[in-house]
């Protein structure tokens, strides 16, 4: 991470460059957690969600968390996302947008999802966006498994299958209504 700026000073001044500097360093640190020792256990380019909305929900929740002043910043963010990602969902599935050039979908579909699954774990209280990857991490370093459908399967077991189709549907169907299906996702349990 790095900065080429003349006018630091000036910009320190500025509240959004500021939580957007916050956000781009809280990411980067959320890739370091989910590193494991056999590398990268994430799968092919077109499941980035996994790891690219991961690391955006869990800087998105550092940020709330340290930082309560950050809230509203934090909730235009994924109201943004929400408009981005259905877009994009209207035009191909999200598993397509690699080979489409649109790697940018990974971050804000990618983030929905994320806080779906931390949504509906916090309501069965048994795990956290933390500890399922932790799980998810163990497996592949065990296993030979990896990627998306690794995490999904352990995502299963601790939420539903309600809320892993509703997942699927995001990342595999072109959709005629995807504003309906991201709020089915944030409501799923
Ligand atoms: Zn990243």
């Amino acid at each position: 991470m790095h900065w080429n700026l003349n006018n630091l000073n000036e910009r320190v001044s500025d509240n959004k460059f500021v939580n957007d500097t916050i956000c781009f360093f809280a990411h980067e640190v959320a890739h370091l957690y989910q590193n494991s020792r056999i590398g990268d256990i994430y799968g092919e380019s077109d499941e980035s969600w996994l790891h690219e909305g991961h690391a955006d929900w869990l800087a998105a929740s550092a940020l709330q968390e340290l930082y309560p002043d950050t809230r509203e910043y934090v909730a235009n963010k994924i109201d943004r996302y929400r408009n981005h990602c259905a877009k994009g969902l209207r035009q191909f599935p999200l598993v397509e947008a690699a080979d489409k050039g649109r790697f940018d979908l990974y971050y804000s579909c990618g983030l929905l999802i994320h806080q779906a699954i931390d949504l509906a774990l916090q309501k069965h209280a048994k795990k956290d966006i933390y500890s399922l990857w932790v799980d998810f991490r163990k497996q592949a370093e065990t296993g030979d498994t990896k990627g998306s459908k690794v995490f999904l399967a352990h995502t299963e077991k601790w939420t539903s299958k309600a809320l892993v189709n509703r997942i699927n549907e995001v990342i595999e169907s072109k959709l005629s209504s995807p504003e309906n299906t991201l709020n089915q996702l944030a409501t799923s349990k």
